[in-house]
């Protein structure tokens, strides 16, 4: 993935661009790259456990917790354009409505990557109806055919995915790995917002060290330290070398 791209993530929950692309996000705001993130839903439902062990508590205080929380840590990675649909999660529904919206939203921002879930996460049907959903939207959006007010078609992007909580169980595969240890202090501020989910925050710091590793080793780079790897729905295509 190249510097000063436009880049477009998609997130299901809210705390999911966090753990899996929250030092990517900061790498390309500190070089300068126009970076807008969507959260589809708040995770109310399906991704706020922790909170509904308060007696008493409410779907309207779980919300307000997690609105805080997201756009806390959207702040610690440096996001300015974050968006809160606000959708219902456990399902999360693609209807048509949302089909639209996204479209619209694709027309208009035009990113140069897409990044949100990958094709295939074991335990999650959410992931995967986002991940079918952006897909989907990426190419209706790059169809001339289709009208969507004053806006153009856009151009083919390049789509990646994020890593899945349970790796090898959704059969995922790394296609790049995104050296993120300048940013990766900025992620791990974010991840510390998400009180809920506070378990996860040594899991993925292993997992940003795991690929840290891997990214060294692959690049010869030893001064990586922490890196996320993403899956590429397309293989590498164009005329010069992939630095
Ligand atoms: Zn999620």
């Amino acid at each position: 993935m190249e510097e000063k791209k436009r880049l477009l993530v998609v997130s299901a929950h809210a705390a999911d661009y966090v753990w899996r692309a929250g030092g990517t996000i900061a790498h390309y705001i500190q070089k300068g790259a126009p970076v807008r993130v969507i959260v589809l839903s708040l995770g109310v439902r399906g991704e706020s456990n922790h909170l509904w062990k308060t007696p008493g508590v409410t779907p309207q205080e779980v919300a307000d917790i997690r609105r805080r929380e997201t756009f806390a840590a959207a702040k610690a990675l440096g996001i300015q354009n974050l968006q809160c649909w606000e959708l219902e999660d456990y399902p999360l529904r693609a209807t048509p409505e949302l089909e639209s919206r996204l479209v619209e939203e694709l027309r208009r921002f035009r990113p140069d990557i897409l990044l949100s879930h990958d094709r295939f996460d074991i335990l999650n049907p959410d992931h995967n109806q986002v991940s079918e959903l952006v897909f989907r939207c990426s190419v209706i959006s790059n169809s001339a055919g289709v009208q969507v007010g004053d806006t153009a078609a856009t151009r083919q992007m390049g789509i990646f995915g994020f890593e899945p909580h349970q790796t090898e169980l959704s059969r995922y595969r790394p296609g790049c790995f995104i050296d993120i240890t300048d940013s990766f202090p900025q992620k791990k501020a974010a991840m510390a917002c998400f009180q809920a989910q506070s378990h996860l925050i040594q899991y993925y710091t292993d997992r940003a060290a795991m690929r840290g590793n891997h990214a060294r080793r692959l690049s010869g780079n030893g001064a990586i330290a922490y890196a996320e790897s993403f899956s590429a729905f397309f293989p590498y295509a164009g005329d010069g070398f992939v630095v």
